[in-house]
């Protein structure tokens, strides 16, 4: 309410093309509400129209995957048809990814919060291009304690629950209420196509993220990602063709189809098309989540939506623009590079999730970096050696770092070590704890030095290999 009553114009997107017209609660999320707001008109034709032409408007539309890769969509879907695809008779799955794990992401949370019948709708349009039979939902929740009953504490209650208790109760309403007015299930909106969609909850590991991982654990089994080929089009979920996809490129498709390709691809660069999300956190005037234009600037969308950098644009240390995995900008690259894959991309960092977290000149830039290489270390699978021993490695030099304890050497040391684990992985986890590493010394190695010569200073003689000389 705080937002909708805010006079502050929006950037370059005007109202009416608005994606996500209920990020703000302006509308209910019950399906009345969704139709009100345009959701579900119409979806009987679209479906009527075909696997081949529901693909066809999603290239056109030049939509990346929201996920973090940023793979082309339609072409992605279109692994599910191959020629002779009817001949492999059984189940086909679409999977929706809605373990939001991403440290600082929070945007599928808010499209399932308050917008649950896109997603919905967008499942069945989804699961129509690829021709799947059902669709589950992976859905992050956590209940920190199994044995709750045992305990009578509300608090205790409350944290039993998890951390999207809440969106996964909102979402199987809006699933009912999609049953009870027949647009899901046997012949879906009367258009002669049938399909099921069901909630898979997760346990919370952020290598559940991972497409195969994600499989593995609706399978039953430990989540620990696979090694490909072969691909989840060929054999994923329970050996049959599957596409895993992100919540938000789901959720855009029906607007997509009933607006046209072409229209989603007048927003943006070319090949960084469409409308995006974006979840702003950190050191800003007003933290949010808000649907924008790919490739506004990272310094508009913070002045227009987020009230700016706390204490002004000169207190900027630096951003993270793509959430936990992608290397840290510093103020100088933040003043003009835009929010889109190929722009992030050619300055060494990335687009990610579009979680963009901003530091002002208070942080303790190392610290925060550290805790990044605590997570990974905490999140490995262990599978995989390069990462089970490199992001415990990582761990443990960022600590020293952050301690103050270490050589200019050993710097040099610790990018050696993130090219080890970089693209020698199965999965891309790896690669995450090595890149905001790599970030943190191509921008702020001058910081990690600083921190070396305060200890030195404290413990009066010069550190070597992380030993304080009163300690050797
Ligand atoms: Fe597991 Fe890490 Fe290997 Fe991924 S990269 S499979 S998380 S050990």
């Amino acid at each position: 309410a705080r937002r909708m009553n805010s006079t502050r114009v929006y950037g370059g997107l005007k109202d009416q093309d608005r994606i996500f017209q209920n990020l703000y609660e302006s509308y209910g999320k019950d399906l009345k509400s969704a139709e009100r707001m345009g959701d579900w008109y119409k979806t009987k034709e679209i479906l009527l129209k075909g696997d081949d032409w529901i693909i066809n408007e999603i290239k056109a539309s030049g939509l990346r995957g929201r996920g973090g890769a940023g793979f082309p969509s339609g072409l992605k879907w279109s692994f599910m048809n191959p020629p002779g695809w009817e001949k492999n008779e059984g189940p086909r799955y679409l999977v929706v990814n809605a373990d939001e794990g991403e440290p600082g992401t929070c945007k599928d949370r808010e499209i399932i919060r308050k917008d649950p019948h896109k997603l919905v709708e967008g499942c069945l349009v989804a699961g129509r291009a690829m021709n799947a039979t059902a669709g589950y939902i992976y859905i992050r929740f956590v209940p920190f304690f199994t044995n709750f009953n045992l305990f009578s504490c509300q608090c205790i209650d409350y944290f039993s629950r998890g951390e999207f208790y809440n969106e996964a109760k909102v979402l199987q309403t809006a699933i009912n209420e999609a049953y009870a007015a027949g647009y899901l299930g046997k012949d879906a909106c009367g258009s002669g196509y049938s399909f099921d969609l069901y909630i898979h909850r997760g346990m919370g590991a952020y290598v559940c993220g991972e497409e195969t991982s994600l499989i593995e654990s609706i399978e039953g089994k430990a989540g620990k990602p696979r090694l490909k080929p072969p691909f989840p089009a060929g054999v994923g979920l329970f050996g049959r063709p599957t596409t895993v996809t992100n919540v938000e490129t789901v959720a855009v498709s029906p607007t997509i189809c009933r607006r046209g390709g072409s229209w989603f691809a007048s927003f943006g660069r070319e090949r960084n098309q469409g409308t995006k999300l974006f979840c702003i956190s950190g050191h800003v005037n007003e933290p949010c989540t808000v649907e924008e234009e790919m490739s506004i600037s990272l310094k508009e969308l913070l002045e227009k939506h987020c009230g700016g950098v706390r204490g002004g644009w000169d207190n900027l240390l630096g951003v993270i623009p793509g959430g936990a995995s992608v290397p840290v900008l510093p103020k100088s690259i933040c003043e003009t590079v835009l929010m889109d894959f190929d722009a992030l991309r050619d300055v060494q960092s990335g687009l990610g999730t579009a979680a963009v977290i901003v530091m002002d000149r208070s942080t303790d830039i190392v610290r925060a970096i550290q805790r990044f290489a605590h997570f990974y270390k905490h999140e490995s699978c262990g599978q995989c050696t390069p990462c089970r021993e490199g992001t415990t490695w990582l761990n443990k030099i960022m600590n020293r770092f952050n301690n103050g304890q270490g050589t200019e050497r050993e710097i040099d040391m610790l990018i050696e070590l993130t090219k080890e684990i970089e693209g020698h992985t199965i999965c891309a986890l790896g690669d995450a704890a090595a890149w905001p590493i790599q970030g943190l010394v191509r921008h702020f190695r001058p910081e990690i030095v600083k921190k070396f010569e305060q200890f030195d200073q404290k413990v009066g003689g010069v550190s070597i290999g992380g030993w304080a000389p009163s300690s050797t």
